[in-house]
């Protein structure tokens, strides 16, 4: 995995956060206005902070990157570029989009009751979350993952 940087991402960023973790990257999202908690945990986790809010432009300990657009393919490109990050096909999915946690594999009879017939019936593999227990399978993202990626690259 490429995706050994990690991020803390202030209220206003929830779904660069959800896209941050479809990606694979560790991504706290941090819904609170508690700015010297943010960096405490910043600092202890070795986290970089994504933010729009001002609070962060002249803060010197912590590594911030200060997003310039409020449209979601403008900040990814942003950080993608910054960090020189590659988009890691093999760690995509690999998170909870809700929680940030790592999935876990499963077999799908143990989690049948959790999914739609016709997916239990289509898809071999599936992942759980073992924090929220929410239910992935190929395909949750895919489309508006490949939407997304498109835009990212189109513009480059
Ligand atoms: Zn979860």
């Amino acid at each position: 995995m490429n995706n050994e940087k990690k991020f803390i991402l202030t209220k206003e960023l929830g779904r660069l956060a959800k896209w941050l973790r479809i990606f694979g990257f560790d991504s706290v999202y941090f819904n609170s206005s508690k700015v010297s908690s943010l960096k405490i945990l910043a600092l202890r986790e070795n986290r970089i902070v994504l933010t729009r809010s001002h609070w962060f432009e002249k803060e010197k300990h912590i590594k911030v990157i200060m997003l310039e657009s409020e449209h979601l393919t403008e900040q990814l490109r942003q950080i993608i570029i910054k960090l020189a990050l590659k988009i890691d096909e093999f760690a995509m999915f690999s998170r909870c989009t809700v929680c940030n946690t790592l999935l876990e594999q499963t077999p799908k009879e143990k989690i049948k009751d959790k999914i739609p017939e016709d997916v239990y019936n289509s898809q071999n593999v599936f992942n759980v979350c073992p924090q929220c227990k929410r239910a992935y399978w190929q395909g949750t993202h895919l489309d508006n993952v490949a939407r997304v990626i498109e835009e990212i690259r189109d513009r480059k």
